[in-house]
């Protein structure tokens, strides 16, 4: 997608600053993060949210997770713990429509989320 801020990143045209870089998954840090480690995590294929997701796509968000899982594992926020969000429709808080996971990590985190 032209116009698509995480398509732009994915093919460099807009700088950001990434983390990890993989066939079909990359992760950047949040410019605005929320907590001391805010990363996202971007499926290269370009999907506006979690709805446009198909049966096909299965594989690919468990890939996504398992990023995200290697990357907690080398900042080692195993002990201390972390939180994965998927903010799906404006209601929810998505700003961004190209599916994407944040992983939070560093202070404490409250349960239910606001
Ligand atoms: P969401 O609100 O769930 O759609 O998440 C979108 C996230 O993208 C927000 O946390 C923003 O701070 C973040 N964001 C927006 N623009 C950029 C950018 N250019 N580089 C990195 N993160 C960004
Ligand atoms: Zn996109």
């Amino acid at each position: 997608m032209g116009d698509c801020l995480f398509c732009q990143i994915d093919k460099g045209e807009i700088p950001a600053e990434k983390v990890y870089d993989g066939e079909e998954v990359y992760a950047i840090k949040d410019v605005n993060p929320q907590a001391p480690t805010h990363l996202l995590l971007i499926p290269k294929k370009h999907l506006s949210s979690l709805m446009d997701m198909e049966v096909t796509d299965e594989r690919l968000f468990g890939a996504i997770l398992n990023v995200g899982k290697h990357l907690a594992k080398k900042m080692n926020l195993e002990s201390s713990g972390f939180r994965i969000v998927l903010n799906t429709g404006s209601g929810a808080g998505q700003s961004v429509f190209h599916v994407h996971f944040h992983l939070l990590a560093g202070r404490p985190m409250k349960w239910p989320p606001g």
